[in-house]
């Protein structure tokens, strides 16, 4: 007898080790570990999708005649040891894992566990465009490393957009036909979302009753939880949404959670769907003519390059990626991360949907709350840590690099060209947030300055010598060495002050905000 052991990330009926299955001889182990879940405080959502999703998936193979052996436990130990006893496996086959302490879980368990049973690992493609082994091979040497000259190596490894090696509309990326703000009243197309089924809402029963501390609400629980859904939610985006994806990508409103963003991370990273079929349907779309180029474009560049990047850059680190720390900060996240009630009308409305849904878009995510830990000093471990436990779609491969290195810039540069921060100004060309905030987005130094404008200079001075080097930041910092020491010192003093007010609980309130 063989096990093929299915994990919560690895639900693609394409993966080898679902076709290389036998129903003869092989049953397929799905565990639903409290230990694992527990292990993190996860949104609460994030739990119902992995259970919601392994059980439709386990029903999927029962139906298609396989034996399937569906555990909930304490743990992953607890699971394997009853099923060993029961199937008696000789053999165990494994999907190649891409999170580190999955795979040093792994590791432990077969010596421990499994000594004497031959361990077997697969090819997780299709789950990534790149196997582990690819991935590993596609950056040289330590770094630091950049997404421009890898997303042109995967347009033309895998020909998208490409004719005879040369991009299609002579040039690689579009980006400068996107980021337009939008404006106040710009409306998108709805998201298709899906009500909980009955094996959903069993999920929600068990994670309610047994998971209640936990953060984020159930009640607008809205993700695909089988392939079924997930193609529906793709075919949608392709249909309706994609064409207005570019033009609006970097833009934020506060009635928009959505705007034109996908929403199909948390269906690409349990393998749903696979990040090739997206980028086809895209590409086809661009095609047929349905698409502008620029939207097409923009869009595959986002699972094409960056998130294959981002997990060729965490394969090469880890695992002493995880600890990096270039400006030292250690300063603890504020509570209104996990309610969201921040009198900082930009900080309220990011992670309001981050409670209602486990979701942000990209913008929110990098601009306001990456740049929000940046500029007030926040730990870069308790950062990740957050991303990593509150969004539906987060995975320690994910976050790592997107949190540490492109929002926090952590890694002193490993993966990305300046650090993302930015002043009030931008927030509010970006945004509807500033009109209707307590803090006012062109004051500085007055007590009712918005805390991005002192702070956003303060970080300029602390890291000047670093920064001045940078090609992307030097003119910032000539900004700043031009100033009169008198307007350098009182800059210095309000960002003192504002960290000290952080400090002391403010910026949380328990007003309603607008
Ligand atoms: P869209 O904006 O519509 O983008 C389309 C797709 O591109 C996404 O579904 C995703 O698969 C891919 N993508 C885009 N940017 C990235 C990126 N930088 N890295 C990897 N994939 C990308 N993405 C996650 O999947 N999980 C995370 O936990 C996560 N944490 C992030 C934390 C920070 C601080 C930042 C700056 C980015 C993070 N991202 C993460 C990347 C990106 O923000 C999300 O993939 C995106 O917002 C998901 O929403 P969507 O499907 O609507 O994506
Ligand atoms: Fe955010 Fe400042 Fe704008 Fe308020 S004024 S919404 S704090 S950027």
């Amino acid at each position: 007898m063989a096990t093929r052991w299915i994990f919560g990330s690895q639900l693609n009926h394409q993966l080898p080790i679902i076709k290389e299955a036998d129903k003869e001889h092989d049953v397929f182990l799905f565990v639903e570990a409290q230990s694992r879940s527990t292990w993190q405080s996860y949104h609460k959502q994030k739990l119902v999708l992995i259970f919601s999703a392994m059980r439709h998936f386990a029903q999927e193979l029962e139906e298609k005649g396989y034996t399937v052996d569906y555990r909930e436990a304490e743990s992953f130990q607890d699971a394997w040891t009853a099923h060993h006893k029961t199937y008696n496996s000789d053999t165990v086959y494994i999907t190649t894992q891409t999170d580190y302490r999955m795979r040093v879980a792994l590791e432990k368990w077969q010596s421990r566990l499994a000594k004497d049973i031959t361990v077997t690992y697969l090819s997780d493609i299709p789950l990534f465009m790149l196997s582990y082994e690819e991935a590993l091979d596609a950056l040289d040497g330590d770094g630091p490393w950049m997404m421009d000259p890898f997303y042109r190596m995967m347009r033309k490894r895998f020909s998208i957009l490409v004719e005879d090696t040369k991009p299609v509309g002579g040039k690689w990326s579009f980006d400068s036909d996107n980021r337009k703000p939008a404006k106040k009243g710009t409306t998108f197309l709805e998201a298709r979302s899906f009500r909980p089924d009955e094996v959903t809402q069993e999920v929600i029963q068990k994670v309610t009753s047994e998971f209640s501390s936990n953060p984020g609400s159930l009640e607008n629980f809205r993700w695909p939880v089988n392939r079924k859904e997930a193609l529906a939610a793709l075919n949608q985006f392709i249909e309706d949404r994609l064409p207005t994806f570019g033009t609006y990508q970097d833009a934020m409103l506060m009635d928009e959670p959505f705007m034109s963003h996908a929403l199909l991370s948390s269906s690409i990273n349990i393998g749903l769907l696979s990040p090739k079929e997206v980028i086809e349907k895209a590409e086809q779309a661009y095609l047929d003519g349905h698409v502008p180029l620029h939207a097409a474009e923009g869009f595959i560049r986002q699972i094409l390059g960056w998130r294959e990047y981002m997990r060729a850059v965490y394969i090469r680190t880890m695992p002493d990626y995880r600890s990096v720390n270039t400006f030292g900060h250690s300063v603890d996240l504020p509570s209104f991360f996990w309610d969201a009630k921040s009198n900082m009308n930009c900080i309220h409305h990011s992670i309001q949907p981050v409670v209602d849904y486990g979701y942000n878009h990209h913008i929110q995510r990098l601009m306001v709350l990456g740049n929000f830990a940046n500029l007030f000093g926040i730990s870069p471990q308790q950062t990740a840590d957050w991303f990593n436990e509150l969004y539906i779609d987060a995975y320690d491969w994910v976050v790592l690099p997107n949190v540490l290195g492109m929002a926090l810039y952590a890694d002193g540069g490993l993966l990305s060209t300046k650090p993302y921060i930015a002043s009030g100004n931008y927030i509010n060309k970006m945004s509807d947030y500033c009109s209707s905030c307590v803090f006012h987005v062109k004051h500085q130094l007055e007590d009712d300055a918005c805390p991005f404008n002192a702070l956003y200079w303060n970080f300029v001075d602390r890291h000047e010598e670093r920064l001045a080097s940078n090609h992307r930041m030097g003119f910032m910092v000539k900004q700043w060495q031009k100033r009169e020491e008198e307007d350098k010192e009182a800059i210095r003093k309000k960002a003192a002050s504002l960290k000290a007010q952080l400090a002391s609980g403010a910026f949380h309130t328990d007003k309603n905000t607008s």
